[in-house]
């Protein structure tokens, strides 16, 4: 069994309307996804205000409710307090344990991993990886296509300086699928849907949508192709909602598809069971610890 996770920040849930982008005349694919192999989850987490990216990525990767650990809804960048819950532990070093393999296949623009560690803000997601330093893509793997930037086709890259060759959507998902099938699991993270989100610029929201959608087009058909189980999920909604500039309540989707999609849908309803579920898929017989952790407000 190996998993595609495909972390998309900032899609929430939410019916037709004419600031919602998330539509099929924009994104076919991911709408298709959406209707047809996806449940809604809660991404509120049981505590009042908007749900944010440092505590909703917090609770997704480690199976804790970070937003009531924290007593609120942290935003951006983990503090101290969410960067010992994660590096205490976290989805891929419960799997390394196991004795598997993971990737993060966004690629870092450096050269060596203590590049990363001095960076003074780091994201959730770097902050797992350097958990488990084997897993950080850097621009040699990058070179070689064995990773993919965030922005999917190296555009932004490109503009600011760095020397790469901009590729087509499906280039990048051939990429990121290559890599997926030598690893049992992989993460791919993708945050202009949340920027675009936050910009309330519809146009620019539809590019951004357009560009994911040639993308999943690619990788749902090559991990249909190789037995390989994708996961899409969000932390929490903003872009389906362009008349606020800020994140939403809305849930999010949690697509499966794949072997053992049905299984895995079933079991999961908020941001919390993600962790646990997919351990327990990749790890026949394992039970996850449960994590007692006290709320520090
Ligand atoms: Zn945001």
């Amino acid at each position: 069994m190996k998993v595609l996770f495909l972390f998309i920040d900032g899609v929430g849930l939410r019916a037709p309307a004419p600031d919602n982008p998330v539509r099929p005349e924009v994104c076919p694919v991911l709408c298709s996804l959406i209707e047809k192999h996806s449940v809604s989850i809660d991404a509120c987490l049981a505590v009042d205000g908007l749900p944010q990216s440092a505590t909703g990525q917090a609770t997704m990767f480690t199976g804790v409710n970070a937003s009531q650990y924290m007593g609120r809804h942290c935003e951006g960048f983990p503090g101290p307090s969410l960067r010992k819950l994660i590096e205490e532990d976290n989805i891929m070093m419960e799997l390394t344990r196991k004795g598997l393999r993971c990737r993060f296949a966004d690629a870092y623009m450096i050269d060596r991993v203590d590049d990363l560690r001095v960076r003074r803000f780091k994201s959730v997601t770097t902050v797992m990886a350097l958990t488990q330093p084997d897993v950080i893509s850097t621009q040699d793997d990058l070179m070689e296509n064995q990773a993919v930037t965030h922005d999917i086709t190296r555009a932004t890259f490109k503009e600011k300086g760095h020397d790469v060759k901009v590729i087509t959507p499906r280039e990048a998902a051939e990429h990121l699928v290559q890599v997926a099938r030598a690893y049992d699991f992989t993460l791919f993270e993708f945050f202009q849907s949340d920027l675009s989100g936050h910009s309330r610029n519809y146009d620019q929201a539809c590019e951004t949508l357009r560009t994911l959608d040639a993308f999943l087009d690619g990788v749902v058909r090559l991990c249909e192709a190789s037995g390989i189980l994708m996961i899409l999920t969000s932390d929490h909604g903003n872009i389906e909602d362009l008349s606020t500039r800020g994140h939403t309540r809305n849930p999010v989707p949690f697509i499966a598809l794949g072997p053992q999609a049905g299984q895995v849908m079933n079991a999961v309803s908020s941001l919390i069971d993600i962790t646990p579920r997919l351990t327990r898929l990749l790890v026949p017989g394992y039970v996850p610890v449960q994590r007692v952790v006290k709320p520090i407000g």
